[in-house]
């Protein structure tokens, strides 16, 4: 397999501004671009214009929220491959159908686990380039 020497980028969209920069303070120390954005409508213009590598996705944003954003990512053709993980700070059963009947491709609960994320992030990347 051959690994790009590009750094993977991230999408991250989350409003609350503590959180925002905690996660990408610790994605960029872990060797990813972090791209952040506020809000749904931004989360859907930069899924165009940057091709992000995946999009981390709170569900919970001001005007078009998470899932909405998803949506409308997941039915454009350019930006549907990406993979999303959904960021939401219910373990709950509902919220978890509600993203991923939304189009995203996995679930993760604040506070997040990095751990546990970057697993998660590994895992639908790996799936992706295999499937290239
Ligand atoms: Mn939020």
């Amino acid at each position: 397999m051959i690994e790009s020497s590009q750094a993977t980028t991230v999408l991250l969209v989350e409003d609350n501004e503590l959180n925002r920069d905690m996660l990408s303070r610790r994605l960029t120390r872990r060797g990813f671009r972090v791209v952040t954005a506020l809000d749904g409508e931004t989360a859907v213009k930069l899924s165009r214009e940057l091709e992000p590598d995946l999009i981390l996705m709170d569900m919970g944003l001001p005007g078009m929220n998470g899932w909405e954003a998803t949506r409308v990512i997941k039915q454009n053709l350019e930006t549907q491959a990406i993979p999303i993980i959904a960021l939401t700070a219910h373990a709950l059963n509902a919220d978890r159908e509600r993203a991923l009947s939304a189009g995203c491709d996995a679930f993760e609960t604040k506070p997040v686990d990095l751990e546990h994320l970057l697993r998660a992030i590994g895992s639908l990347l790996n799936g992706r380039s295999q499937a290239t």
